[in-house]
């Protein structure tokens, strides 16, 4: 008999996938092995007692056996399945960005507790809290600052200078903020404003409670979407997928008229 080891864990489920004619291939966020890949084994036969538990979003208990190559999950209970999240288009296509963004920062097998923590704190914030580009643009800073990828926000990315409270560029292939001295020598880097400099930096090191807190004019969302996005996909040097699927909900939502209920208000961060 093959000597078997059994481990357990919680984890998030950030993506399934088929694997031969019953099985699903996880892709799984743990607290203390980081992004994990694992088999469940039968689970889409309509018998299979481990399905319900192994939602995609949905935070389990797992109990797991070692295996060559992937591990097998062999038990499942779910803890918190984030209904509202799951039955809402607009907060679905934000949580399934986030794990897009998760799965896309974190390399397998590499523990990293607090974008665990982190991931978790995003979606239960989903969970209660509808209207929140926000807080996207909170979970990127958070996600890129613990995987060593967080933009210059504080100095000039290009000669490290301290930047006056004006207008600045905003260069992902530098680094983060150009200060106007610079610009000259980074034609192409995009206008930074001074409000959509003090979000991120107020971002970079908010709670997630703060963050969402924080209410700014359709305009600046817009600015700071944008930033966030060229960052990003210079950063990962491809646009994830989820990108569009959240783009299409938003464009829906602006098409059919919903509130905009922060229109035009000024940033208040007090920074
Ligand atoms: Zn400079």
């Amino acid at each position: 008999m093959p000597r078997v080891r059994i481990y357990n864990t919680e984890a998030i489920v950030l993506r399934a996938g088929p694997l031969g004619e019953a099985d699903r291939l996880l892709t799984l966020l743990t607290p203390g092995i980081g992004k994990l890949q694992a088999t469940v084994r039968g689970v889409r036969k309509t018998t299979s007692k481990l399905g319900g538990h192994l939602d995609l979003l949905t935070r389990s208990s797992l109990t797991l056996a070692k295996g060559r190559s992937l591990d097998t999950i062999t038990g499942a209970e779910a803890q918190e399945t984030f209904p509202l999240v799951k039955g809402n288009l607009e907060r679905l296509s934000r949580a399934i960005y986030l794990t897009d963004l998760v799965d896309s920062l974190c390399p397998l097998e590499a523990p990293n507790p607090p974008v665990y923590t982190l991931f978790l704190d995003g979606l239960r914030a989903l969970e209660i809290e509808a209207d929140s580009d926000l807080l996207l643009r909170y979970m990127e800073l958070q996600l890129l600052s613990l995987s060593g990828f967080l933009p210059e926000l504080q100095r000039c990315a290009e000669c490290h200078g301290q930047l006056a409270p004006s207008q600045h560029l905003w260069s992902p292939i530098v680094g983060g903020v150009v200060c106007p001295a610079c610009s000259a020598s980074r034609p192409g880097a995009a206008n930074l404003s001074l409000n959509a400099l003090k979000v991120v930096r107020f971002l970079s090191t908010a709670t997630v409670s703060s963050a969402t807190m924080v209410r700014v004019s359709a305009s600046l969302h817009r600015e700071l979407a944008a930033i966030m996005d060229a960052y990003l996909r210079y950063t990962l040097e491809r646009e994830m997928r989820s990108v569009a699927f959240l783009r299409s909900v938003s464009h829906t939502r602006a098409y059919v008229g919903a509130p905009a209920s922060r229109e035009e208000s000024e940033v208040a961060t007090g920074h």
